[in-house]
């Protein structure tokens, strides 16, 4: 997960849930089941889960392990779940 995550995760080229293919600017949150990008209407769709909120945090409580980085810091992949990637290339 740590190599290269950025990038990969960055520039996925559709959504891994739905399958609808992202345009260069489209914003890409994680979900926070799988940690794979998905298109922001699958994100709300994830987000009406009765799950989501345990979910989201055992999620965070495992990056936070895993990154050894503040959840805020951009850094870690941690952050991404809730502040979508841009694909910048
Ligand atoms: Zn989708």
């Amino acid at each position: 997960m740590e190599d290269n995550w950025e990038k990969q995760l960055a520039c996925a080229p559709q959504c891994l849930r739905c399958n609808r293919a992202f345009a260069p600017q489209d914003r890409r949150p994680l979900s926070v089941y799988d940690h794979q990008p998905i298109c922001g209407q699958c994100k709300q769709e994830e987000e009406k889960r009765p799950d989501y909120e345990d979910a989201s945090k055992a999620m965070i409580a495992a990056c936070l392990k895993a990154t050894n980085k503040p959840y805020g810091d951009p850094a870690g992949y941690c952050f991404h779940h809730f502040c979508p990637f841009k694909c910048n290339d």
